[in-house]
């Protein structure tokens, strides 16, 4: 494990922090999510539900939740009983699919660059990851790169739509061609789906699992982090047809057994929000996404308008620096921003070099003082 014993967000906020810069690091937001649902956590805890275990597999109420949320949005059908199973949240549903699903040795191919999790993820499982860039600049997938890095040892294909880093959201079509890849190698799926909800107009999630035949080979998951603003209640989950999700459960329940009882109440009534919540949220988001890309193309800045996420992408070339790692490393100082590069999101370093991720889930007057220092500073 030790080429992962530093994760970049935690360097670069202690950078942030160190010489007081604004954080367009860490994909977190600055806003919590709603009112109703704080009270709701509080509300459970006055109440008594929650404080002691839980059930291993998650709130019965959780997972009937999570369940209508799959039928409400895309027309999934589970059993909240057998099919859902809730987690210390994304993070450890993944960690827990892919000790489920890789043995020893055997192969997980996933796009690049990659959430650094999935690196770390697969090297507790035993696996070993094989990456497969995303188109550079455009950041879409190269089915036929896909379809030439599997070999006989590929069991799991850990797929990322909305994608963290770049923000792409992959088509129906995209998708589709990924699927083909998938059934004519009988591979599983994770499906990384966490920000199913942050997804800008013109754009559409698709779930893998919803295209024909991927049902039956598909983890699912899912963050309430993500999908309510609450990065630190850590309440997520994957779903599935009920063979994966039991093969996932075993090693979940003695990863955490199980966390954030009063939570998982609360984001039982965070998901039934009405229809004008989801809607208001992206909209935000998206304003917010306008106010920062707009702002890095004045700057100069070749810049990937993401359709989906947190993040959006630069190339920073154009201010002199060949090399997003040099470029971060000097933002503080010189302009007091952080940025992300994305070569700690590949293992080959070259493919990531010149790019660098901003986050814009921050308030629209944080957004506007990281542009006007970044415009002081590359006048
Ligand atoms: C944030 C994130 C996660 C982890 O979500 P948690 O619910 O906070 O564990 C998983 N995948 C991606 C792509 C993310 O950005």
């Amino acid at each position: 494990m030790r080429e992962h014993a530093t994760t970049v967000f935690g360097e670069m906020s202690a950078l942030a922090v160190a010489t007081g810069s604004v954080n367009l690091g860490q994909g977190f937001p600055d806003t919590d999510g709603p009112q109703v649902v704080k009270d709701a956590a509080i509300r459970a805890i006055q109440e008594g539900r929650g404080n002691q275990y839980p059930p291993a597999h998650g709130v019965p109420e959780l997972r009937a939740a999570i369940a209508v949320h799959q039928k409400r949005f895309y027309g999934i059908e589970l059993d909240p009983v057998t099919d859902v199973v809730v987690a210390t949240g994304a993070s450890e549903a993944i960690a827990a699919a892919l000790l489920a699903l890789v043995d020893l040795g055997d192969e997980v191919v996933m796009f690049s660059p990659w959430f650094d999790l999935y690196a770390a993820a697969v090297s507790l499982a035993g696996g070993v990851r094989v990456e497969v860039p995303l188109t550079a600049g455009a950041f879409r997938p190269d089915v036929d790169a896909l379809r030439a890095a599997i070999t006989p040892r590929t069991r799991v294909l850990l797929l990322n739509s909305p994608h963290n880093p770049t923000g792409s959201v992959f088509t129906r079509d995209e998708l589709a061609a990924i699927a083909a890849v998938v059934a004519e190698n009988d591979l599983w799926v994770i499906s990384d789906e966490a920000y199913e909800h942050l997804v800008f107009s013109g754009s559409e999630h698709v779930p893998f699992c919803t295209l024909p035949g991927m049902a039956e080979r598909t983890v699912t998951i899912g963050s309430a982090g993500k999908s309510l603003s609450m990065t630190g209640w850590k309440v997520g989950w994957a779903t599935g047809p009920t063979d994966l999700v039991a093969a996932v459960r075993v090693p979940r329940q003695h990863l955490s057994f199980v966390s954030g009882g009063p939570f998982q109440w609360a984001v039982v009534e965070g998901l039934a929000l009405p229809d004008s919540y989801w809607s208001d949220f992206r909209d935000g988001l998206e304003r917010q996404r306008d106010l920062l890309c707009t702002g890095l193309v004045e700057l100069g800045l070749p810049t990937t308008v993401p359709q989906g996420t947190y993040f959006a992408t630069t190339d920073v070339r154009p201010l002199g620096y060949a090399d997003g790692w040099a470029f971060c490393r000097d933002l503080p100082g010189r302009a007091g921003v952080v940025a992300i590069p994305h070569e700690v999101f590949h293992d080959d370093a070259e493919a990531g070099r010149p790019y660098v991720r901003w986050a814009f889930c921050k308030r629209p007057d944080v957004l506007q003082e990281a542009l006007d220092r970044l415009s002081r500073a590359f006048a």
